[in-house]
């Protein structure tokens, strides 16, 4: 692809290790899906921005998990406007549901997005990871700075006792997502203290990661960066939106509203229109269907 600009290349996550094994490192593009999302919730510029922080942070956590049929939700519940917003990651496919996209606020002084204050400066981080037939993982962390990328840090620090080097960043301009992308550094056990510092320095280096996906390729981009450190890309994955929502799984959830309340929405309402909060496709039950359903639920 000789012509074309890294602004227009598809959505990659890679997976390296650095200095033979001690530490592990994820880089991935995230302009097309957090463009996607755009499209389905027309988010302001500074949610468009959070949105994009959170949906790389979320497909860091959920490539990692070690069987496909593994997901993870993080929520982000922090007291600034935007309230809560829930983002659920599945092997390489994501999708989020912000409670308030359209909600905007003025750029900060030195012109950036003013992420942390739509957020929050306080409130929580949560990372459940649904594990299949095992006992699911939670992790929960106080709210950081509400800038996504310090908080998902603080999460691996102190939930997963893996401190760790994170960069998220979305480029927003005129409400449209230039590029998007973001940077996990993760020492492992055994990782020596001259690594850790080289990693340190380094990190300087990732606080434009927006602006730097914009411009390079993640190949580039991690040759540059960890020069002298060995970089080893062990894999190249694409990653995507994708709301895996169906009529078959909003029919179960019905169900498991009970008879009381299906009852009700038969008797008062005549019907059902659901919405899915991830891709805002509506979905109609005509009082019949509810009625068949209502067969099938309990009390
Ligand atoms: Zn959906």
């Amino acid at each position: 692809m000789p012509n074309q600009s890294p602004v227009d290349l598809p959505d990659e996550m890679l997976h390296l290790s650095l200095c033979h094994g001690q530490v592990r490192v994820l880089i991935c593009r995230t302009t097309a899906l957090s463009r996607e999302m755009a499209l389905i919730h027309q988010p302001s510029p500074v949610a468009l921005a959070a949105c994009s922080r959170i949906m790389s942070g979320t497909l860091m956590l959920s490539v990692m998990m070690k069987s496909a049929d593994d997901s993870v939700t993080v929520t982000v519940n922090g007291d600034g406007p935007a309230e809560r917003i829930v983002c659920v990651g599945h092997g390489t496919e994501v999708k989020i549901a912000p409670t308030h996209p359209e909600i905007d606020l003025p750029l900060r002084k030195d012109g950036h997005l003013d992420v942390g204050s739509y957020i929050g400066h306080h409130g929580r981080l949560s990372v459940i990871k649904d594990l299949g037939l095992r006992e699911p993982y939670c992790g929960q962390i106080s709210l950081v700075s509400g800038e996504i990328g310090e908080d998902f840090a603080h999460y691996y620090t102190v939930s997963e006792q893996k401190p760790s080097i994170v960069a998220l960043g979305a480029l927003v301009s005129n409400g449209f997502c230039v590029s998007a992308g973001g940077v996990l550094v993760q020492p492992l056990p055994g990782c020596s203290e001259e690594i850790l510092d080289q990693l340190e320095i380094r990190s300087m280096l990732f606080s434009s990661i927006s602006r730097e996906v914009a411009d390079r390729t993640l190949d580039s981009l991690y040759t540059a960066w960890f020069d002298g450190l060995d970089p080893i890309l062990l894999k190249r994955e694409s990653i995507r939106w994708r709301c895996d929502c169906s009529r078959d799984k909003m029919e179960r959830a019905l169900i498991a509203l009970g008879r009381t309340e299906l009852t009700q929405m038969i008797q008062e309402d005549g019907g059902a229109e659901l919405v899915c909060h991830f891709c805002r496709k509506n979905r109609q039950f005509t009082k019949e269907e509810l009625t068949s359903l209502l067969s099938k639920a309990q009390n």
